[in-house]
């Protein structure tokens, strides 16, 4: 048995974009990002996270405020119906060349493993071409790079879909 998921990159896809992020006070969700999620359980999609978090290696927080962030994050998920199936994280720094890194598929191949994932069934969502290469690179063809993060240079996107943030991904994941 395969599963299908969504894997969603996190700052400037479920919350607006502003560096380094580690507190609570900071973290706005972008607006219909529950909506989003609850349709994409409702077509039988696990929802996983995958998020490059080099603050960690910068010094800017540690591991410890990442984790207690994404603790309190998922607490909001769970309190509007959904269940976060598991979050995966880099915490190098680009120097650091390790496996993980976005645009490296590391984080999303050990997800596909750890869980069994059809991954041609699966889409990246990201606001970074970053994102989308590293979906590329772990087999993963559906992606959708959202507007309401980091600028993007639409004209060299190699995304399959391109919308103005996750409110909109009804629009282009029918099944
Ligand atoms: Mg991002
Ligand atoms: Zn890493």
């Amino acid at each position: 048995m395969t599963i299908k998921t969504i894997f969603l990159d996190r700052d400037g896809v479920i919350n607006k974009e502003v560096g380094y992020l580690y507190r609570v006070t900071d973290f706005i969700f972008i607006q219909g990002v529950f909506d989003a999620c609850l349709y994409f359980q409702n077509l039988n999609y696990k929802i996983i996270i995958i998020s490059n978090q080099s603050g960690i290696a910068r010094g800017f927080f540690n591991e410890n405020d990442y984790l207690k962030l994404t603790e309190w994050m998922l607490g909001q998920f769970n309190n509007n119906g959904i269940k976060i199936l598991d979050t995966f994280y880099c915490p190098h720094s680009p120097k650091s060349h390790c496996e993980c890194r976005k645009p490296k598929p590391g984080m999303l191949i050990e997800a596909k493993n750890k869980y069994n994932i059809s991954m041609k069934d699966s889409w990246m969502i990201g606001d970074k071409e970053t994102d989308l290469e590293a979906a590329n690179l772990a087999g993963i063809t559906n992606t959708i790079l959202v507007r309401s993060g980091h600028l993007i240079d639409e004209s060299n996107s190699n995304s399959m879909f391109t919308i103005d943030s996750i409110r909109q991904s009804k629009e282009v994941i029918k099944t």
